[in-house]
């Protein structure tokens, strides 16, 4: 080739006047759960809409002018336009406010995460965390919260995946410009773009600032990419979940430090601090260092930041809390402990968990936060376990984490069909009864055919997909086009009456991809009916780290290469939300068998659930509590400690008689009618059933109202006066910590065995409090009837009285008690610190047991 420069220039067409608005609705992500806003911008140029995948903001740059010209004379455009233009206008018009759920005006919600999955046009999101973030930012929008959040802006994001003809991953980074993302540059007053400084070992990182808007919210997002830094600074926002440890903790510093730097910098105040995930669990050491500075002690910094702030946990696997070494907390946090006025140990005891001598960033965000929860109410417990030392003299049953199980936008996620079968049947204010669950039991209003149908259309277009991306996945892999039509047998559109079962998820190994293929012999027989066909289809990334998970890619492909699956079973590269929204609509069956406990919520079955795919699924997680015998099918999970390949072998058993005797003969008992009344009846009851209890909306009110409001008000009185109370508390918990190890109870009355009903009961106890008064403690009575497995829970509480000191160093404390119950009846004497401004009465995880 000859020597030559390659000049580029870029042509962008001058949008007509009257279609000005069109970059507005390209700039706000609104568009991710409005379809007929990316339905307008497609009309414009369907391929080039293809191209750009679906970027309303790339594709406004690069559309042609001439199609602008003429959809600005087109009226049925322009009747579509404005419609689209008048809903958003009245969603965002704050006197329409349907609520804010009692929050008032200067309470602000900051929710800080690692990844935000909202559309495949933003793709810094790697899958659920991130999906369940941008969902939580949707709802806040939705619910007119006042909500901001906090991110990074990833120059290559996640990676894009695509499989070879031998079962491969192979990985591509793409370098986004962002320009084409619906994202903007944060300007300061004077009109200079906003950056912030972070500082790492021996230099500061400048991040810009950029914005992206979701509806009423904004999501601020860091990016190092600048001519000031570094060359190799440039690069720790570039990749998602990439690098080694050193750009892990590096990325995390930022996203803590930096986050609450930019809020500074706009004067935004937050009074709750929401921690999604550990990794941003820095934010706390900023916010008291920002304390301190100002010259309240760290004790009562600690105090007042924790107040406010909600941790929540999404892992069920100890190995995957982040956690970093002592050397690399060296290096980076050195000599940050002396500007906290603290010791270096008093520092790492912030990170520290019993067992382990890294600094961990759950450990961090659970001594940083007053309220922490995990993601289902099995994923509760799961992690109050996992997290029992923090509280080391509480049963994990009783200490502090709660949980809320999570939900799914259902605007997004919801297959446009079904909106507009709803606005017939319903009619138009479903849209404002997401939570309302009497309300949807008028599914069952819809006729069984009309319902039918939907699902018919939406099984058609997930097969037009399919199509056209196993074709393009087979040229590249150098298919033939014989091999070709051999994969699309079974995928017809015109006529896609075949039983069609969907997985897709991380290939993480805990997820068993590929339990349905655990004994092949028997899965050929359930799927290769003449009569009664089934088709699998299957997609996911692997972390490229994961080893393993990139052998179940591997494994897949092989059986759906070998002879006897092909084509009955599909594997389809490049899960993103574009694939899934595909997915978890068309599909019939949705699957799901992770290892029990450790899928902490998963919500994907949500997602098919909402639109009237049946799920089966394994009873963990989510679908622990959402399955009720009628909605769906459940595999339960063979004991805990199971050895591995026999519950695998157990629990594959379970999945295929499900299959044989259940699914398909439901599925195909056709009648007359061309559809199985039977399916209906179910898939019905699945969306009546889910849709109100698993919506982003259900979450995000949960949020409001079991920790959001409190932690608000809270803090703000903490605040109040110089932070008196927080001082207060700081003071109070530090005499318990040094008083607390001398602390001794003893029962002075004789147990008495039994008595008979309606009598009373006097019971008596000394308790030596070792310098603390009897208003520092509570002495309390636990009994419940005996039964052979008695949760704490269950038990009632019932408080002693203070009723004087003996021999000056005792405190007597008194109950009078009549059992309200007969029966053999247990009970428990105990003593724990109290203080009225505690968040959780046992948050010191102190307890003295008689
Ligand atoms: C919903 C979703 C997930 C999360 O699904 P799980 O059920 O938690 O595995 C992951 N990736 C994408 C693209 C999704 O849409």
């Amino acid at each position: 080739m000859f020597p030559r420069t390659a000049f580029t220039i870029t042509v962008n067409p001058k949008i007509p006047p009257r279609l000005k608005r069109l970059e507005e609705l390209a700039n706000n992500l609104w568009y991710s759960w409005d379809r007929s806003t990316r339905t307008l911008f497609s009309r414009l140029d369907p391929h080039l809409w293809e191209a750009v995948g679906h970027n309303p903001k790339a594709f406004l740059k690069r559309v042609d002018e001439s199609a602008l010209i003429k959809a600005a004379e087109d009226r049925s455009f322009l009747t579509t336009y404005n419609s689209i233009l008048s809903s958003y206008d009245s969603y965002h018009d704050a006197s329409t406010a349907p609520s804010n759920e009692g929050l008032d005006p200067q309470e602000q919600i900051a929710y800080f995460c690692f990844e935000f999955g909202f559309h495949e046009s933003l793709p810094i999101y790697s899958g659920g965390l991130g999906i369940l973030a941008g969902d939580h930012c949707k709802a806040a929008s939705d619910l007119h919260l006042p909500f901001v959040a906090i991110g990074l802006l990833y120059r290559q994001g996640y990676f894009s995946q695509t499989i070879d003809s031998l079962g491969n991953q192979q990985v591509t980074y793409t370098v986004s410009n962002f320009d084409d993302f619906p994202v903007t540059p944060v300007s300061r007053e004077d009109g200079s773009s906003l950056q912030i400084k972070v500082p790492l070992p021996h230099r500061d990182v400048t991040l810009k600032v950029w914005q992206a808007k979701i509806g009423h919210v904004t999501l601020f997002l860091m990016d190092a990419d600048l001519p000031e830094n570094s060359p190799q600074d440039r690069y720790i926002t570039h990749n998602l979940y990439g690098g080694d440890k050193v750009m892990r903790i590096e990325q995390e510093i930022i996203l803590g430090m930096g986050g609450v730097r930019i809020l500074q910098a706009l004067g935004i105040k937050p009074t709750i601090w929401h921690i999604n995930e550990g990794h941003a669990a820095f934010m706390i050491l900023e916010r008291i260092h920002s304390l301190v500075q100002q010259g309240l002690d760290f004790a009562s910094a600690l105090e007042s930041v924790a107040v406010n702030t909600v941790f929540t946990t999404h892992t069920a696997v100890p190995a995957g809390h982040d956690h970093f070494s002592k050397e690399m907390m060296h290096t980076y946090f050195d000599n940050f402990y002396r500007s906290l006025n603290i010791t270096h140990e008093e520092f790492m005891a912030l990170g520290h968990i019993p067992g382990s001598p890294d600094f961990n960033m759950t450990a961090l965000a659970i001594h940083g936060s007053r309220t922490h929860n995990g993601v289902s109410k099995i994923h509760g417990d799961v992690s109050a376990n996992i997290c029992r030392d923090l509280w080391p003299q509480i049963e994990p049953e009783e200490n502090p984490i709660s949980y809320v199980t999570n939900g799914v936008h259902v605007p997004t996620f919801l297959a446009q069909e079904w909106s507009d079968l709803f606005d017939r049947y319903l009619g138009h204010e479903w849209r404002n009864k997401l939570c309302d669950i009497d309300y949807w039991s008028r599914i069952d209003e819809i006729p069984n055919h009309l319902f039918w149908s939907v699902r018919q259309s939406l099984k058609s277009q997930l097969f037009y997909g399919i199509r056209s991306r196993i074709s393009e996945q087979n040229a590249r892999n150098r298919g033939s086009d014989a091999h070709l039509d051999r994969l699309l047998k079974f995928v017809d559109p015109i006529n896609p009456n075949i039983l069609t079962l969907g997985f897709a998820r991380r290939f993480a190994t805990y997820k068993r991809a590929t339990l349905l293929f655990h004994n092949l012999d028997w899965l050929r027989k359930i799927i290769h009916d003449q009569e009664r066909p089934v088709l699998l289809l299957f997609a996911g990334k692997a972390h490229p780290a994961d080893v393993p998970g990139q052998d179940l890619i591997r494994d897949i492909s092989q059986i759906a290469h070998s002879p006897e699956f092909e084509g009955r079973l599909l594997l389809i590269e490049g899960y993103d939300l574009r694939l899934a929204r595909r997915l978890v609509s068309g599909v019939d069956v949705w699957l799901n068998n992770p290892i029990y406990p450790l899928e902490a919520s998963g919500t994907s079955g949500m997602k098919a659930g909402i639109n009237g795919a049946i799920n089966l699924s394994v009873l963990d997680g989510w679908w622990g509590e959402g399955y009720d015998g009628k909605n769906g099918w459940a595999i339960k999970p063979g004991l805990e400690n199971m050895e591995g390949a026999l519950r695998d072998q157990e629990e594959s058993r379970a999945l295929y008689e499900i299959l044989q005797d259940q699914v398909i003969p439901q599925y195909y008992n056709h009648g007359k009618l061309g559809y199985s009344p039977e399916w209906v009846r179910m898939a019905k009851h699945s969306m009546m059933s889910l849709l109100p209890r698993y919506s982003a909306t259900r979450m995000v009110d949960e949020y409001v109202t079991k920790f959001y409001r409190s932690a608000s008000r809270k803090g703000m009185s903490y605040a109040a006066n110089d932070f008196s109370d927080a001082k207060i508390l700081a003071k109070w918990k530090t005499k318990i910590k040094h008083a607390w190890h001398g602390v001794t109870l003893r029962r002075l009355d004789t147990p008495c065995e039994r008595i008979h009903f309606n009598e009373n009961l006097n019971f008596k106890v000394a308790a030596n409090l070792h310098d603390l008064s009897p208003d520092d403690v509570v002495v309390e009575l636990l009994i419940c009837r005996q039964f052979k497995t008695t949760k704490l829970g269950n038990f009632n509480h019932f408080k002693f009285e203070f009723t004087g000191t003996k021999d000056s160093h005792e405190h007597i404390f008194e109950l009078k008690l009549t059992p309200e119950l007969c029966g053999k009846q247990e009970y428990f004497i105990r003593i724990h610190p109290y203080h009225s401004l505690l968040t959780h009465p046992l948050e010191m995880g102190l307890m003295v047991w008689l």
